[in-house]
């Protein structure tokens, strides 16, 4: 059938002009809504440094076929939680303390091991399974991945602290994915604490206290002394009934892969959360680009187990080849699925590390137009809380009734690592104003193709978003 220069041209993120004179250069005169064929469009697009290659029918199909769950198979599961919160408030502390009062008494005195993700069992045999690795930078690159596994994010903030940058970070990375923040403020058993400061300076950042008449649970507690943490446990169980967590166990297995250790003596392992189905020894897997075999399962306590259920956190020996962290686990029925899988997904990813591209703003109008987007998500950087503040606002206030214009995150400083996660997780440009990406920041930038956008006057900024809204501003080459 062919594509016509215009789509080739977007495809390629070149002028049109650029794809009509290589065509011409090929002797086919074509105008714009003209169609090439297939063949020739791969010369094209290859002639512009992109490996193409048809697109066939199959690709179109799903890679694994989802089976719908009749509503009576779906079972309650337990809540994945995230500990997040600035530097020093208390997170490790917290996740130890959890993980040291809520060890049954024949279990004291065991080793926990570290796999990434453990559980804790409530006194009324509830279950919480908690990510080993506190802060939202982990949860906001598995989630960069594709991954979804957090519930509920607990955010830690120091009463004698209040407030800091990486709180408010912490916050609106967990806004960004829509996962519901518990508060714990800690430290209260040092002398300088002030639990209601911290309640106030998080109101205004839209978390208001359920006392205050807001809807989100505030736990006074003390990571050193264990005092409130029973209770904090409690209102995690109370916030996951409300979101009525539940997976259909008796299916074939699905998880996430969250870490991964090369053993000397147990070869490739990796820690998955099941999030369908039951994981079971023996069971065969595609997992991201490589495939496996289940040949035995360790839970966090580093006991050995026979099966996994969702929401539990195994570390799974089996594996060809190392996965990467946020890669889905899929149970399948044949050791051949599992290869031909493998080396799918792996053409796929290639191919989309080639042409892939984040959302960029001179995309904006086009996805608008296709019904893809209903809202411009914006990153704000800036030197001073003035600029940021003014940008904020003009920048919401180009919002139409197509389209929102939403500031995810803004922040003073300059433009780092987690900035960029975000976006890419999230589908955001940022915007730096008179701030510039820090060194690491700027690779991953190149790596993940996010679209970052450097101004020193602000009308520039709003020009641009609002000829990006408005479908007029053109690529920058
Ligand atoms: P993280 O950076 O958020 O993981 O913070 P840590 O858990 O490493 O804690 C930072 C410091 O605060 C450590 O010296 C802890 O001992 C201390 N700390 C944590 N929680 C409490 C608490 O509830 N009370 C007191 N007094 N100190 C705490």
């Amino acid at each position: 059938e062919g594509i016509t220069v215009r789509e080739l041209a977007d495809m390629l993120h070149v002028p049109a002009n650029k794809v009509m004179e290589a065509l011409l250069k090929k002797g086919i005169l074509a105008t714009i809504n003209q169609a090439v064929p297939t063949e020739v469009a791969i010369e094209i697009a290859e002639s512009f440094g992109f490996l193409a290659e048809a697109k066939k029918e199959e690709e179109e199909e799903v890679l694994i076929e989802e089976i719908p769950d009749r509503p009576e198979d779906l079972k309650p599961r337990p809540p994945i939680v995230v500990v997040m919160g600035h530097v020093d408030h208390g997170k490790t502390t917290l996740l130890d303390t959890i993980r040291k009062t809520n060890v049954a008494e024949k279990e004291k005195g065991g080793i926990t091991q570290h796999i990434g993700a453990s559980q804790v069992k409530l006194q009324d045999g509830r279950v919480i399974t908690f990510l080993d690795t506190p802060g939202h930078e982990a949860f906001t690159s598995l989630r960069a991945r594709g991954a979804q596994i957090t519930d509920i994010a607990v955010l830690v903030v120091a009463a004698d602290d209040g407030v800091m940058p990486q709180t408010v970070e912490a916050i609106n990375h967990a806004k960004a994915f829509n996962v519901p923040i518990v508060v714990a403020v800690n430290k209260i058993d040092k002398p300088g604490a002030d639990p209601m400061r911290v309640r106030r300076e998080l109101s205004e950042h839209g978390l208001i206290p359920e006392e205050w008449g807001g809807d989100t649970v505030f736990v006074d507690v003390s990571a050193k002394t264990g005092q409130g943490v029973d209770q904090l446990l409690e209102m995690i169980g109370l916030v996951a009934d409300i979101l009525e967590l539940k997976a259909n166990p008796d299916k074939r297995a699905k998880g996430v892969i969250i870490e991964t250790k090369l053993d000397r003596k147990k070869g490739p392992t990796a820690t998955v959360i099941v999030q369908e189905g039951t994981l079971r020894v023996g069971d065969i897997f595609v997992a991201g680009i490589t495939n496996g075999r289940v040949r035995a399962m360790f839970d966090d306590k580093g006991r050995q187990v026979k099966e996994a259920k969702p929401s539990t956190p195994v570390e799974v020996l089996g594996f060809e080849e190392l996965p990467e962290a946020g890669d889905t686990l899929i149970v399948v029925d044949s050791e051949k699925k599992a290869r031909d899988l493998a080396l799918k997904l792996k053409t796929k990813r290639e191919k989309e590390e080639k042409l892939a591209q984040g959302v960029r703003l001179e995309d904006i109008y086009k996805k608008i137009e296709a019904g893809e987007i209903k809202e411009l998500r914006v990153i704000v950087k800036a030197d001073t809380m003035g600029s940021l503040e003014a940008l904020k606002k003009s920048l919401e206030d180009l919002s139409t009734e197509e389209v929102a214009v939403r500031i995810i995150h803004g922040a003073v400083g300059g433009i780092t690592e987690n900035d960029v996660m975000l976006a890419k997780a999230s589908g955001a440009i940022i915007i730096g104003f008179n701030t510039r990406p820090d060194p690491k920041a700027r690779e991953l930038i190149e790596k993940e193709k996010v679209d970052v956008r450097m101004y020193g006057i602000i009308y520039q900024v709003i020009d641009d978003v609002k000829n990006a809204l408005q479908g007029l501003l053109t690529p920058i080459e």
